[in-house]
């Protein structure tokens, strides 16, 4: 069952066209450098759709209050539609309740509140579980906890076409693993990784999964019930919502068990200066004025996804990526890298005596937005022997003959470069 297919059917009537989906992101109107925008860079941060820019406009222009606190009219509208969007996060995500949904500044944010709260229950000689293809947000957290616990990091090698195996996997479990933590797919290279397979082999060795879905949650099917996972995390910038908002699904027995992760407002029920106790989830884990604007503007964002039909708009992408990939592959010079057979909307390369940054910087004078260096992945860089590489990713609003634009920019690249 797909992410989208937890909303009710009547609001999934859109037909999914290429044409109309474009006119409805503003941004790719314009022009950059005199030449039409090409933004291959989706898997940095996605553009928006004029119904999340109009959302976060008029709640500052009409709508504005704090949450939760206020006992006047527009107060409680806003609180209403900040609920809302949690609603929204959560049958997307198909969790069983709100109370699983916590509102984070990001998944940096989301990671770091499970190494900083769940971790705190693990102690030496207790052993995490990661993959080499890992952002550095699921790398750093879990060192910054070496650090003060003493835990233990092991990583799963990633394989010549920069896919992980369940096999690799298997082997660093053992009853000492308390944590598996992983992508759901690659923002360097776009692999996916079989996240119910590897939940199932964590579980069986009685640890608990995270899995990071910054990427996921905007190509793949998302069922956190399905899938059995114990926490996801994602932001909402790459699924064209805002930025400033992230999410924390997490099973509920599970942030019943957790210590908060931040004290403050919001998060508790009384205070004495001798004694605090906590509120009840979701809000434990949400001190402070949440980001309140940025939440609704994502519930926004999932509506306006789940509109299509996810079928269509992954057959869309995936198109992009097999036509991207010929293409790619037939310039001279030009290494792909990261082949795995599951793989997803990114195009990571280097092209033969020209530097990543140097070509990025040809392409955005064709207009041509991609990304260059390390995509926060240095561990995954090193094991491919390159300090970067140029990325390009899509999304639902890119076309083929973007993909033409760019062959044509790095034809012009080559000439100047190589
Ligand atoms: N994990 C992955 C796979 C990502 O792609 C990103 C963003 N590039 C992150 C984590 C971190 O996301 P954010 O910077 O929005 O917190």
């Amino acid at each position: 069952m797909t992410a989208l297919a937890h909303v009710s059917p009547e609001s999934k009537a859109r037909k999914f066209d290429i044409a109309s989906v474009r006119a409805d992101f503003p941004i790719l109107r314009r022009l950059v450098h005199e030449k039409p925008l090409t933004y291959l860079d989706t898997a940095a941060s996605a553009q928006k759709p004029q119904s999340v820019i109009d959302v976060i406009k008029n709640q500052y222009e009409n709508e504005y209050a704090n949450v939760h606190r206020g006992a006047y009219w527009l107060s409680e509208t806003l609180t209403t539609k900040y609920e809302d969007a949690r609603e929204s996060v959560r049958a997307f995500l198909n969790a069983k309740s709100d109370k699983e949904i916590i509102f984070t500044k990001g998944a940096t944010e989301s990671i770091n509140l499970v190494a900083s709260s769940f971790g705190r229950s693990l102690k030496v000689g207790d052993e995490i579980v990661i993959t080499g293809l890992e952002h550095h947000s699921n790398i750093v957290p879990w060192q910054m906890l070496r650090n003060q616990c003493g835990v233990e990091l092991k990583v799963a090698p990633v394989t010549d076409d920069g896919d992980v195996t369940l096999d690799s996997i298997s082997k660093l479990l053992s009853p000492k693993t308390k944590l598996v933590a992983v992508a759901h797919v690659s923002n360097a290279l776009g692999t996916v990784l079989p996240i119910k397979d590897i939940a199932k082999l964590a579980h069986d060795a009685g640890a608990r999964i995270l899995i990071d879905g910054c990427q996921g949650i905007v190509h793949e099917d998302v069922d956190v019930q399905d899938m059995d996972c114990d926490f996801y995390a994602f932001s909402g910038h790459k699924i064209y919502g805002p930025n400033g908002i992230g999410v924390l699904y997490g099973k509920e027995d599970i942030l019943e068990e957790m210590p908060p992760y931040q004290g403050g407002g919001e998060m508790i029920s009384t205070v004495t200066f001798d004694h605090s106790e906590w509120a009840e989830l979701p809000a434990k884990f949400e001190a402070g004025t949440p980001p309140i604007v940025p939440a609704v503007g994502l519930g926004e964002a999932i509506r306006y996804v789940s509109a299509f039909d996810a079928a269509s708009v992954s057959a869309h992408e995936k198109a992009l990526l097999a036509y991207g990939t010929e293409q790619l592959q037939a310039v001279e010079g030009v290494t792909l890298i990261g082949t795995a057979e599951r793989k997803t909307a990114v195009l990571s390369f280097v092209l033969e005596g020209a530097h990543p940054h140097d070509l990025a910087t040809i392409l955005d004078r064709c207009g041509v937005c991609v990304r260059a260096g390390h995509h926060c992945a240095q561990p995954l860089m090193d094991r491919f022997g390159v300090s970067a590489t140029v990325r390009a990713s899509f999304g639902l609003y890119n076309t083929q003959d973007e993909v033409d634009v760019l062959i044509e920019a790095l034809g012009r690249a080559r000439e100047i470069l190589c």
